[in-house]
């Protein structure tokens, strides 16, 4: 048997927080079964092949799901695959994973363990805490904060350290009056961060006897280190806390702009619009053409998946709508040798105005249904134009849940703004560019911000400024 199963802590929410080894195993896995505390983007990293499998608690169910989930590992090893069992936080703080790792072990199936980074650290670091201070705690424990056997109260609240207890949101009452009645001051500090390392994250302070509940999933820290906070926070001040912003573009597309959104403090909300499916087409002689226009990433991508060789391009000059493509063009070592300051088409025509000779070939790889203006405009200049299509754009499937807190959308371009969902156009919009913009006023958005450049960083620094 070659298959073998690691149990993966995947961090606590922050997506990147797994271990550089956590990646890479979910990177090649064949199979990845993952609980409800893995956000759906981290699961962008997998392999198109791989197969993700659910396997979320359900409450009051827990015991027979185990079972299932234990015997799913089993089965998709003996099928030879390469199994990520991946796990919010550590796998072994309060995670199962132990439970996992005898049942493997019994039915002679091979595992690692990948360590994660737990929420019981991490959830206080973000939330400007830190588990030991020198002067202040010499020792931190981490604490099942559901049904806790009296006994453990009577030590708890003779140590002087840290006390982080996980799964203990609905208790919280009964936590803080049990540690009062065996002696732990009632003015002790506590902090309750629930959604901690992500953009929801939210932190209430208060002490033993008067800290209020919050949603789950939630840690509750109690000592004298949640004081430091006040100096300390950090994650909450950045500029986009609190901010709930929906990404529209194609599935694959989104992983820089939402990583960006993350970085900054946001919830970056996964909603894709559009869905690229290539065509089957093949490249013509390349060695006939002058011009090589891309207009899109997609194009970009999706052309040179087909070039076999690099020399087949010939001297063809290679041209770009917009920075991103113009990025995207570079990575296959090719300088586009014409980007316009203003990345709109029409720009870009004009750029081209005086360089293209009236007997130039220009070949222009496309979607199916896009702005005739630069096919059009190009012919004007040379007859010589060339359609290349490449792909074709599709709505997805939608879950319209997924948009319910949101206050903002991103649009990358006209068409994400026409398959959105209509009803939604209350959302703040910002978009890429000025017929970005226009298409999304049509479409009835009253506050529409356009990025000053025309690029995800110009569209990042509007965020920024409100
Ligand atoms: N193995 C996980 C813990 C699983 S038990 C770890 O190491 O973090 C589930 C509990 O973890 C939740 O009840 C909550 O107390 C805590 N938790 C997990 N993720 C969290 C998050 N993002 N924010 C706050 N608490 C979290």
């Amino acid at each position: 048997m070659t298959g073998k199963v690691y149990l993966v802590g995947a961090g606590p929410g922050d997506i990147e927080l797994i271990t550089v080894k956590g990646l890479n195993c979910l990177k090649t896995a064949d199979v990845i079964i993952y609980d409800s505390l893995i956000k759906d983007n981290l699961l962008n990293y997998a392999k198109d092949s791989a197969e993700k499998i659910f396997a979320g608690k359900r409450a009051g169910n827990h015991s027979v799901l185990q079972e299932e989930i234990n015997r799913l590992l089993v089965q998709k090893a003996r099928e030879n695959k390469k199994v990520a069992r991946l796990k919010g936080g550590d796998p072994f703080v309060f995670g199962r994973g132990g439970e996992e790792a005898l049942y493997l072990k019994e039915n002679n199936v091979e595992f690692e363990i990948i360590p994660g980074i737990t929420s019981a650290i991490a959830g206080a670091a973000y939330a400007g805490i830190p588990v030991t201070h020198r002067g202040i705690s010499n020792s931190f424990h981490v604490v099942n904060g559901h049904n806790l056997p009296e006994e453990y109260f009577k030590v708890l609240s003779k140590l002087p350290g840290t006390l982080v207890f996980l799964m203990g949101v609905s208790n919280l009452e009964n936590t803080c009056s049990e540690l009062m009645k065996h002696g732990k001051s009632p003015e002790t500090p506590v902090a309750v961060v629930s959604s901690a390392t992500g953009g929801n994250q939210k932190t209430i302070i208060g002490t033993l006897s008067n800290v209020e509940s919050c949603e789950t999933p939630a840690i509750i820290i109690i000592g004298d280190v949640v004081n430091l906070r006040e100096s300390i926070q950090w994650f909450e001040n950045k500029p986009l806390y609190g901010r709930n912003i929906v990404v529209t573009r194609a599935k694959h597309r989104n992983k820089e702009l939402m990583q960006k959104i993350e970085q900054n403090g946001g919830n970056a909300v996964e909603f894709p619009t559009i869905e690229i499916k290539p065509l089957d087409v093949k490249l013509p002689n390349l060695k006939q053409y002058d011009w090589l226009i891309f207009t899109s990433i997609n194009g970009v991508e999706l052309f040179f998946n087909k070039l076999q060789d690099v020399r087949d391009l010939g001297n063809v000059k290679v041209c770009a709508v917009g920075d991103s493509t113009a990025e995207c063009i570079k990575k296959y070592h090719i300088k586009p040798i014409f980007t316009p300051d203003d990345f709109v088409s029409e720009a870009l025509i004009e750029g081209l105005r005086d360089k293209i000779k009236p007997a130039d070939r220009i070949l222009l790889p496309k979607a199916e249904q896009t702005r005739s203006i630069i096919p059009d405009e190009l012919k004007k200049i040379s007859a010589r134009v060339d359609e290349l299509v490449l792909y074709r754009t599709v709505i997805p499937e939608y879950n319209k849940q997924l948009l319910k807190d949101a206050d903002s959308v991103c649009f990358m371009s006209p068409s994400a703004v026409k398959n959105f969902p209509k009803e939604w156009n209350n959302l703040k919009a910002y978009c890429i560019g000025p017929i970005t913009s226009n298409a999304a006023k049509e479409a009835g958005f009253k506050e529409v911000i356009t990025a000053g450049e025309y690029s995800i960083k110009g569209l990042m620094e509007k965020l920024y400024e409100s």
